[in-house]
C-alpha cells in the first residue's frame, strides 16, 4: 500500500468511525463498549449486518451486553443455548468415538471448526474422558428424516443412511434437481466417493455447530443450512425455501461459510461455548 493509499484508508475510517455511536471511542481502548449497551444501539448495530450473519460490528459488546440482551441476539441470528455447561471447559469439548469408521470423519470436521475459529475447540477425548461422544444411531421411528442428530452431548449419525448404497444419489438428485444414476466409469466414482465423504464430513460439522449453539439457516452455503425452519425455535423467520447464498452447496464441500463462522463467534460471546 502507498503511503496516499494508506491516507486515503485512514480518512475512510475516520468517516466511518464518526459515523457510529459516540461508545465506539471505547474501542480503542479494550474491551469496546465496557458499559451494557442501550437496546436502540444493540439493534440499529444488528440492522447494520447481513441477514443472519454477525459481523464484526456487533461482536465489540462489553459482557453485560451480551448476558443482557441475548434473547435479541438469538432470535435476530438463529442462535440458542443447546450444549450443558459441562461440555466446554475453557471454551473447549473433547470428543470421543469408539466407531473407528467415524473417527476419520469426525477429525476432519474437528479440524474444519478449529481452523476456522483459530483454536482447539474440539480435541479428541478418550473413552473415559470426554464430553461430547459420538457414534451410529437410528433414532427411532423417524430415522429417515435425520442424517445427524446432536443432543445434550450426544452426537448421533444415522447409520442407514451412512450404510446406504443409494442415499447419497438421492441427496444429490434432490440438490441438483436432475436425474442421478448409480456411478458406472471411474472417473464417477471418483467423483461419488468424494461427495460421499463431504457428505458425512459436512454432517458431522453440522452438528458439532449445533453443540456450540448455532441453530438452522435457509442458505446453502452455510453448513447449518436446513431445508426449512418453524417457528418452534429460536429463529428470525420461519422458512420453506432455501438460499443461494454464494452458490455452493456446503453439505457436499464441507465448507464453512462466513455466516457459520460468524454465528460460532457470536455464540461464544454469548456464552455457550
Ligand atoms: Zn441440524
Amino acid at each position: 500500500m502507498t503511503k496516499k493509499h494508506l491516507l486515503a484508508g485512514l480518512l475512510a475510517s475516520l468517516t466511518i468511525a464518526a459515523a457510529l455511536p459516540i461508545t465506539f471511542g471505547a474501542a480503542f481502548q479494550s474491551p469496546a463498549y465496557a458499559k451494557t449497551a442501550t437496546k436502540a444501539t444493540v439493534i440499529s448495530q444488528i440492522k447494520k449486518t447481513p441477514d443472519l450473519n454477525p459481523t464484526s460490528s456487533v461482536r465489540a459488546f462489553s459482557k453485560t451486553t451480551y448476558q443482557q440482551y441475548k434473547a435479541t441476539f438469538n432470535k435476530d441470528y438463529n442462535v440458542d443455548k443447546m450444549s450443558p455447561s459441562s461440555v466446554f471447559n475453557h471454551h473447549q469439548a473433547l470428543v470421543y468415538t469408539a466407531s473407528p469408521t467415524l473417527r476419520k470423519y469426525l477429525a476432519v470436521s474437528m479440524k474444519t471448526w478449529n481452523h476456522a475459529l483459530g483454536r482447539t475447540v474440539f480435541k479428541t477425548g478418550t473413552s473415559n474422558n470426554y464430553t461430547i461422544r459420538v457414534g451410529f444411531g437410528t433414532g427411532g421411528k423417524d430415522h429417515s428424516l435425520w442424517d445427524g442428530l446432536y443432543k445434550t452431548n450426544k452426537l448421533w449419525v444415522n447409520k442407514s443412511h451412512f450404510n446406504s448404497d443409494s442415499y447419497i444419489l438421492t441427496v444429490l438428485q434432490a440438490v441438483s434437481g436432475k436425474k442421478v444414476t448409480k456411478p458406472k466409469t471411474a472417473a464417477d466414482k471418483a467423483a461419488y466417493v468424494k461427495y460421499y465423504r463431504g457428505f458425512w464430513e459436512a454432517t458431522i460439522t453440522h452438528e458439532l455447530g449445533h453443540s456450540l449453539g448455532l441453530d438452522h439457516t435457509p442458505y446453502l452455503d452455510d453448513i447449518m443450512y436446513a431445508q426449512s425452519g418453524d417457528s418452534s425455535s429460536s429463529i428470525k423467520y420461519t422458512w420453506t425455501t432455501s438460499k443461494k447464498g454464494n452458490g455452493s452447496f456446503a453439505g457436499f464441500t464441507n465448507k464453512l461459510s462466513s455466516r457459520d463462522i460468524n454465528r460460532a463467534k457470536l455464540t461464544k460471546l454469548l456464552g455457550y461455548w
